[in-house]
């Protein structure tokens, strides 16, 4: 393998991820407890140490301790890591995403499940 890595399966990895997170933001509840805004916190944090890519997880992780996470709602969770795509998007030179109502373009197929 080249010194860059195999950039096509850094791809694929990262379009796997952003889409679990993307799905994860737009099921985060509307009105979150103390314990749930704490464990989106915490995850989001831990994931950006351990992203297997280990030179978008250094950037990632300066990123949110820059911007961290948002976790007062849905709306604002969601917002907050389109936000944070869209800039590694601008690092990576490709095109920003609107992120207008974007809680309604990632459904998980789970929608009729009741959220305990
Ligand atoms: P992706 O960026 O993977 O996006 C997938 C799809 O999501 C797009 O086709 C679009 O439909 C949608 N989308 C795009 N922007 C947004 C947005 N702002 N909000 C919601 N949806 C959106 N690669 C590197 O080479 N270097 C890095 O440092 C790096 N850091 C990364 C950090 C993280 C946390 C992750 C998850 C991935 C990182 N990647 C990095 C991978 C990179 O971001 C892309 O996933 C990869 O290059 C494939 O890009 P893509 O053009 O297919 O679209």
């Amino acid at each position: 393998m080249s010194v860059m890595g195999n950039q096509t399966e850094k791809e694929e990895l990262g379009r796997a991820t952003w889409k679990f997170l993307h799905t994860m933001m737009a099921r985060y509840p509307e009105t979150p407890t103390e314990s749930e805004r704490k464990s989106l916190k915490d995850f989001m944090m831990l994931f950006s140490t351990l992203y297997p890519c280990g030179e978008c997880a250094t950037h990632f992780n300066k990123l949110i301790t820059t911007y961290p996470p948002q976790t007062s709602s849905r709306v604002a969770a969601s917002q907050w890591l389109c936000a944070m795509h869209n800039n590694v998007n601008e690092r990576l030179k490709k095109p920003l995403f609107d992120c207008n109502g974007i809680e309604a373009r990632y459904p998980c197929g789970c929608e009729d499940e009741k959220i305990e």
